[in-house]
């Protein structure tokens, strides 16, 4: 069995799953006429706290749906430095929804709100108008953002009729990280956006979630967007399972990050950022004295684990449904054999 650490989105379906997709009743879902998608989404903004959600194939789908339906072209949206939308997402928003991006410093300790209150643009003949700011939570780099500074970023973002997107693909990893329920981090935006697929495991779907009148609007922009499925109920029946079993799961996710964290540090040089440590997400630097990217790629790939290539000079090892504790050992002792045989 291979070990696939590239990732949570490779998680594969449970049984349960196939079976609920399998049995599912189904109706055209562009004429509202798939219950079991119906089902979905009334959970889903139960669950998140939210007047009514959509489905949508991904979450870069969501995200994008989310900036097409808040904003109009020649806006500004203002995100966080590291963030999906702007690095992951193949600048999509410039090529559908027209609008420019730009970014506010993402700390430590959240975002910079004093920054982001003087980005926010005034009546000016030459500025665009500030159309949206986008929140990530968790955060692409492995932080969650506390609910304190979401909240002020709202508050201010309220005070000047702006509204708040959050990107939640890992919406519920950040809950159980932050210790709050995950309707309090939806509650400091006017949209959110969550991953099925991820840890949750569905094959494929995310959610977009907001008032009725925006989800109405965001409805007719999905369409536009080519994402109006058919019989999506297939697909929704998993993602039931997902937001109704597979949510408590992702504490053994966290809890195995933090254990995989531990064992890297045994290896020499093996630099673990534990400052970002909060969700399921292992971070860590390897110089290429100790053992060169494409070594290591291939030499774990000769023992069945898949890794991918650092970015910015940082690995990221993700645990997730198909990684246990003795897989995790077998990496650290794979790994260890490797930088031994190495140089
Ligand atoms: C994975 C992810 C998305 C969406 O990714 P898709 O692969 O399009 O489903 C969006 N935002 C963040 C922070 C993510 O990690």
């Amino acid at each position: 069995m291979l070990i696939d650490l590239r990732s949570d989105t490779v998680t594969q379906p449970t049984q349960t799953m196939r079976t609920a997709m399998a049995n599912a009743t189904v109706g055209d879902d562009v004429y509202g006429d798939d219950p079991t998608v119906n089902q979905l989404e009334k959970l889903a903004a139960e669950l998140l706290g939210k007047e009514a959600a959509l489905f949508v194939p991904s979450g870069t789908f969501g995200n994008q749906l989310a900036i097409m339906t808040h904003t109009t072209r020649g806006n500004e949206v203002l995100v966080g430095d590291d963030c999906h939308i702007l690095m992951h997402e193949v600048g999509a928003a410039a090529v559908l929804s027209g609008v420019q991006i730009r970014t506010f410093p993402v700390l430590d300790d959240g975002v910079d709100v004093e920054k982001l209150a003087l980005m926010l643009r005034g009546e000016d003949i030459h500025f665009p108008d500030t159309g949206l700011i986008c929140m990530e939570n968790a955060q692409s780099s492995g932080k969650t953002v506390p609910l304190a500074n979401m909240e002020a970023v709202y508050t201010l973002a309220q005070s000047q009729n702006i509204p708040v997107h959050i990107d939640g693909a890992r919406i519920f990893n950040a809950a159980l990280a932050l210790g709050v329920d995950v309707k309090e981090i939806a509650a400091q935006g006017d949209s959110v956006n969550v991953c099925l697929s991820k840890g949750l495991c569905a094959p494929v779907g995310s959610l977009l979630l907001g008032t009725e009148i925006f989800i109405k609007k965001a409805r007719k922009n999905r369409k536009l967007m080519g994402g109006g499925l058919r019989q999506a109920g297939i697909l929704a029946a998993a993602g039931i399972i997902s937001l109704t079993e597979m949510i408590s799961r992702l504490e053994e996710d966290h809890r195995n990050a933090r254990y995989l964290a531990t064992r890297l540090e045994e290896i020499d040089s093996c630099s673990v950022l534990r400052n970002r440590l909060d969700i399921n997400m292992v971070f860590f630097t390897l110089p290429e004295s100790v053992i060169t990217e494409s070594a290591l790629i291939e030499g774990l790939l000769k023992k069945n684990i898949k890794i991918s290539g650092t970015e910015n000079g940082e690995y990221r090892f993700v645990t997730n449904h198909g990684v246990n504790s003795d897989d995790i050992d077998w990496v650290i002792e794979s790994m260890k054999t490797l930088v031994s045989h190495y140089s």
